[in-house]
């Protein structure tokens, strides 16, 4: 008896083998499989990986490769434009289904609908699904069929909506014909000449047990505190941790979802923290409704009343911001804290944010490009919808008016200075009272705490309330140019 036609399964932003809707098709029926994987950095649009992306994803690859090999099967590798290489694959496998998750900004679509008609018309089975999201960005409508623009009534509406299906098994085996192959080495995706990458493989593990591992490691506990400390950087198990895995597909939301819902159903999880916790994952399907329905939510205002704000050119001003050297030790511990590690703290970025943003008046763009380039989650929803919701411009955003104070919310969240000191170790002996104004701190203070500022610490790149008093005026340009306009 004839083989039949082996399937191929095209992982994109879904480095996973569970609860995959595109690897469960394929292997339906027993059929031989191709997995590949294509890096494409020729097809316009598609924006390319970041650096600390690459980094994630070289390690998320070799963890996906090891475990088809597991099973049997092989990761096969290529890069080059998607529409070309999948064609060269389907001839050279003799496959006779493709199948893929879906993705969500614009070029990526439309790609996709193109690769889709074109296998279509060579008389192959094509197929995309749904393995990223709890609900696709068109899937819930307001009640006059819009789309939500405001999180509160969409998180409502999720909840009272999302039923999450039954997940899908890990393949038993995923055997197929071998075709030729890239390493993943050769996809040079590691840094080199620097590899600065020391601290990111300090704090993580990328691929699929390693998302599982630390999301059984928060609901085993830290879930429960999660309402009162996911504001608290200095608190390592504050928050999940799972954002790069998810940016990655190393696990779906919708198991994050099973999982909470079967630890509160047995009365292993408090509900009121677990539902706080799910509301974030919310945001990031938040985030897929605004690019779905804004295209150029990276590049353009969404509140195109912002085309008036007159920000402000200081190349200095945003490498010191980069570097983690404003002056102002929670945005600078924030800063390092991201250079050092590929992630910040939430509550952090959004001071940073807000700090490049208003103090520094520098467009959120710069702000979203580099953490585009140095975080392991850059995410083309979040990042973008979240930059764009601290500088004001935003849907639903934070006033632009609301100016975050770096030491009123330095003295706050991180009361203690647990985070300030383990980021910013050259004020280690100061005392928490001056901890988050090193200025204010009377010479003889600093000099015990070995502290020279202007040396050993930066002094303030700009004063809090002069940077408040001039981001507040220009934004009553912007009003009067809106009103004018
Ligand atoms: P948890 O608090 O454990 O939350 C669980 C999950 O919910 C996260 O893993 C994430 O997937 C999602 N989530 C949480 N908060 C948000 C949010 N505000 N918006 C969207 N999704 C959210 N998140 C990214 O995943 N990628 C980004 O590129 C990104 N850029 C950001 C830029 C700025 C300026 C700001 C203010 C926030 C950004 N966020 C981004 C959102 C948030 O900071 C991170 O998702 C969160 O810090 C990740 O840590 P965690 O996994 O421990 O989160």
């Amino acid at each position: 008896m004839s083989q039949p036609a082996p399937a191929l399964i095209w992982f994109r932003e879904d480095l996973r083998l569970a609860d995959n809707p595109a690897v469960h098709a394929a292997v339906k029926g027993g059929r031989p499989v191709v997995c590949l994987f294509i890096l494409d950095e020729e097809t316009p649009g598609v924006r390319p990986h970041g650096g600390a992306s690459k980094w994630w994803l070289d390690k998320s690859l070799k963890a996906l490769e090891a475990d088809i090999g597991a099973l049997g099967g092989r990761l096969t590798i290529r890069r080059g434009a998607a529409e070309t290489v999948i064609g060269e694959v389907v001839r050279e496998s003799g496959a006779g289904a493709v199948y893929w998750n879906r993705r969500y900004s614009e070029a990526e679509r439309v790609q996709d609908t193109r690769i889709k008609e074109a296998l279509k018309q060579q008389g192959l089975e094509a197929e995309s699904f749904n393995g990223r999201l709890l609900m696709e960005p068109w899937a819930l409508k307001t009640g006059s069929g819009g789309y939500y623009r405001v999180f509160t009534p969409f998180w409502k509406a999720l909840r009272a909506a999302y039923q999450p299906a039954p997940a899908l098994p890990c393949p038993k085996s995923l055997k197929g014909p071998t075709i030729k192959s890239l390493t993943v080495e050769a996809l040079g995706l590691h840094p080199t000449r620097p590899d600065w990458s020391v601290g990111l493989a300090e704090h993580w593990t990328p691929g699929e047990a390693g998302a599982s591992a630390r999301l059984a490691h928060f609901l085993d506990g830290p879930i429960d505190t999660y309402s009162e400390h996911r504001n608290l950087p200095g608190d390592e198990d504050s928050t999940s941790g799972l954002s790069p895995h998810l940016r990655f597909g190393e696990i779906s939301p919708a198991q994050v979802w099973r999982a909470v819902m079967a630890g509160i159903e047995a009365g292993r999880i408090t509900e009121a923290s677990a539902m706080v916790f799910l509301s974030e994952i919310a945001w990031r399907e938040f985030s897929y409704v605004l690019l779905y329905h804004h295209p150029d939510l990276a590049t353009d205002n969404y509140n195109k009343d912002f085309r008036h704000m007159p920000w402000r050119a200081s190349q200095k001003a945003l490498e010191a911001w980069q570097t983690g050297q404003t002056g102002y030790p929670i945005v600078d511990a924030g800063m390092r804290q991201l250079w050092h590690t590929g992630w910040m703290h939430n509550r952090v970025r959004m001071i940073v944010a807000s700090f490049l943003t208003k103090h520094l008046m520098i467009h959120w763009r710069d702000g979203e490009d580099w953490f585009w380039d140095t975080l392991v989650d850059a995410d083309p929803a979040a990042n973008p919808a979240s930059w764009q919701w601290t500088a004001g411009s935003g849907a639903d955003a934070a006033p632009y008016f609301r100016v975050f104070n770096p030491i009123a919310q330095g003295e706050k969240f991180d009361a203690d200075g647990a985070y300030v000191r383990r980021w910013c170790p050259e004020l280690g002996a100061l005392p928490d009272k001056h901890l988050h104004s090193p200025w204010l701190a009377d010479k003889a203070v600093l000099a015990k705490a070995g502290i020279e500022l202007g040396k050993t610490y930066p002094k303030p790149i700009v004063n809090h309330d002069e940077g408040r008093k001039r981001a507040l005026a220009a934004y009553d340009v912007l009003k009067e140019k809106r009103s004018a306009a």
